[in-house]
This record gives C-alpha cells, sequence and structure tokens, in this order.
C-alpha cells in the first residue's frame, strides 16, 4: 500500500459516490484516517454498520474540522448549503471538492461559501450506477474512469500543488485524472450524459402515458432499446433534477441542436430518403466504435481488468 495523500479525509454527503470515495480511499491507502457526515440519520446508521468510516459525524462541522481533504458528495443543489454550514471549521489550507455532475455552478457555490483561505479543486468522476445509498458503493468504481477536475483560475504555487495532490488521490483510487475548464465540463456533460438521461425520461413517460398501449404492454413487449431507457430512466430522481436546473444554459443549447436534427430525421423519414437514414446510421456505428476501443463501453466495475489499452 503506497503512503496516503492525504491525513484526514472528510467526506460530507456518504451515498452511492461517497461512499465509493471512502471504500476506494481505505483500500489504496490514500487517506490515513477517513471521516464521514451524512444529513441522513438512516445513511449515518449503515455507514458505521459497514465500517467505511473511522467516524461518521452528527454535523458537518466535526467532520472537516482537522481534515485536508474535504469532499462533498451531496447532490449538486446542496453543496452551496453544506459548505456554508461548516466553512469556519476548515483549517486553511484544506483541499476542498466535490464530485457533482456539473461543475461551474458548484464552483461558484463554493466559492461563495468558503473563505479564501482553503483550496477549492472542483471534480467529477465519471463513473456511477443507478443506485444510490451508501450500500450501493464500491471500491473499484472509479477504476480506469475519468476524474475531471477543473481548477479555478488560480496559479500560485500553493494552489497548483493542492490540484496536483488532489489528482494524485483520484490515481491512488484508479482513476485517470483531466484537467477541464468548467463551462467546457458542462457542455461535454450535457452531451455525452444529460441530454441522454432526459431523452430516457422523455421516452419512459411517453410510453407509460400513451392510451393506445397498456402499461402492462409496455413492459411485457420491452425490446432492448426501451430496456435500456427504462435502467436510465430509473436514476435518482433528486440527483437529475438538481443537475437539469444547474446546466440549464448548456442543456438547453444541446437540446435545441437535438430537436432540429431529429425534425431533419422525421422529415427523411416522412419522404422515405433511405439514403439519409442509412449514412446517419453509419456515422453513429462509428461512434460506438470510438466508445468501444475508448474503453468506456460498459458501466461495469472494472475489477482489474484494462480497458482500451
Ligand atoms: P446519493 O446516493 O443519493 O447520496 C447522497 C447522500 O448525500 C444522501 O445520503 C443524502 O441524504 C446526503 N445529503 C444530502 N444533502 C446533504 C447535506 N446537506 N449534508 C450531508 N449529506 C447530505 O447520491 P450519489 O449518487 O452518491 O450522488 C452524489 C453526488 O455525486 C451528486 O452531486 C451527483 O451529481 C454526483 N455524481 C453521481 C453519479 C452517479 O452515477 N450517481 C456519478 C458521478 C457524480 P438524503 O438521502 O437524506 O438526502
Amino acid at each position: 500500500m503506497a503512503d496516503p495523500v492525504f491525513a484526514r479525509l472528510a467526506i460530507i454527503g456518504c451515498g452511492l459516490i461517497g461512499s465509493s470515495l471512502a471504500r476506494g480511499a481505505r483500500a489504496s491507502g490514500a487517506a490515513a484516517e477517513i471521516v464521514i457526515h451524512d444529513a441522513s440519520p438512516f445513511a449515518r446508521a449503515r455507514i458505521a454498520e459497514l465500517g467505511l468510516a473511522d467516524q461518521v459525524t452528527l454535523s458537518a462541522e466535526e467532520a472537516v474540522t482537522g481534515a485536508d481533504l474535504i469532499i462533498f458528495a451531496t447532490p449538486v443543489r446542496a453543496i452551496g448549503e453544506a459548505a456554508a454550514a461548516c466553512a469556519h471549521a476548515i483549517s486553511p489550507g484544506a483541499i476542498v471538492s466535490d464530485v457533482g455532475s456539473v461543475k461551474a455552478a458548484v464552483s461558484e457555490a463554493l466559492s461563495a461559501a468558503l473563505p479564501d483561505s482553503v483550496h477549492i479543486v472542483p471534480g467529477h468522476p465519471i463513473a456511477g450506477t443507478e443506485q444510490s445509498g451508501p450500500d450501493a458503493g464500491f471500491a473499484e468504481l472509479f477504476h480506469q474512469r475519468w476524474v475531471i477536475l477543473t481548477p479555478q483560475a488560480r496559479e500560485d504555487d500553493a494552489y497548483l500543488e493542492a490540484v496536483q495532490r488532489l489528482a494524485d488521490f483520484w490515481t491512488a483510487l484508479g482513476a485517470q485524472v483531466e484537467r477541464m475548464d468548467d463551462k467546457h465540463h458542462d457542455l461535454v456533460l450535457a452531451v455525452t450524459s444529460h441530454l441522454p438521461h432526459l431523452i430516457a425520461y422523455n421516452i419512459v413517460g411517453t410510453a407509460a402515458d400513451m392510451e393506445e398501449v397498456t402499461r402492462a404492454e409496455v413492459m411485457k413487449y420491452s425490446a432492448g432499446g426501451f430496456r435500456d431507457f427504462t435502467r436510465i430512466a430509473a436514476s435518482d430522481p433528486t440527483m437529475w433534477r438538481d443537475i437539469f436546473l444547474t446546466n440549464k444554459d448548456a442543456v438547453l443549447e444541446v437540446l435545441g441542436r437535438f430537436t432540429e436534427d431529429l425534425q431533419a430525421l422525421s422529415r427523411a423519414i416522412r419522404w422515405g430518403e433511405g439514403d439519409k437514414l442509412y449514412d446517419l446510421f453509419s456515422r453513429t456505428r462509428e461512434i460506438r466504435r470510438g466508445v468501444i476501443e475508448a474503453g468506456q463501453e460498459s458501466a461495469e466495475p472494472d475489477f482489474g481488468r484494462k480497458r482500451g489499452g
């Protein structure tokens, strides 16, 4: 086991991602001590039963006291408030990060909540499942997955060192780290994750509301495509509500493009333009090949298998 990157890791919010962080940090030895606070009494009891932390605290304030790395893993819209509630107890020089799926809004909320004496380095692991809660996490969730850090516009040595330490922490958990501007992150994720979820929520909602086709028929004859959409549409409602409300501009921009392309497709079907359909379906096949080559074809944990060369 390597030397710990941090002496005391505080995790605020410990569901799927927070508990995976705790498990990964413990398994890799990346943090010498792990302290967890969660707002839910049920989650706190489970975290203690599962032995995920050295200490489970009643308040966030207690958890962050003396921590050199603090990671907020609550739903996106709760991060600013959670940070404000414990800001006074965070040591100067501590690194404060998060795992939220939207970055510009979270970066703004953290900056508003925290003093200048801490190093804010927002982050987003591109890894997850449709499950929630502390039981759902596992140490290998981040293995060979990308973690995007969106550092703030600071060039001083202490800050750059903090960014590197956080990158080292994620690397110790098996992830590959990339740095990106937060607004660019939000646009990229609007295309690769947020829009697909919106489409899934919509298509499953449409099928459920159709009067001519019964719900029983939808479930009974659920073919591959629809079945996959129902899996995505089973994702946590709080998490996804927060994502759409905090990444509104990028999602609406991408949705506008999507709607135009859908109109073009519907015209091609109406006028029997088979070559247009064939061309698009051939191009999209290439994209699928690219996803496979990049080792990102499955959401399943890696458990030591090398992906994508
Ligand atoms: P989750 O399983 O629902 O866990 C979130 C936990 O945070 C819950 O136990 C929740 O308690 C607790 N919480 C809420 N507000 C809090 C507060 N103010 N202080 C302390 N604890 C609080 O959620 P998750 O799937 O781990 O997602 C957490 C974050 O990771 C989100 O920001 C999400 O965007 C991001 N993320 C998720 C995925 C994914 O696939 N799930 C992937 C990448 C990033 P209650 O249940 O009582 O509210």
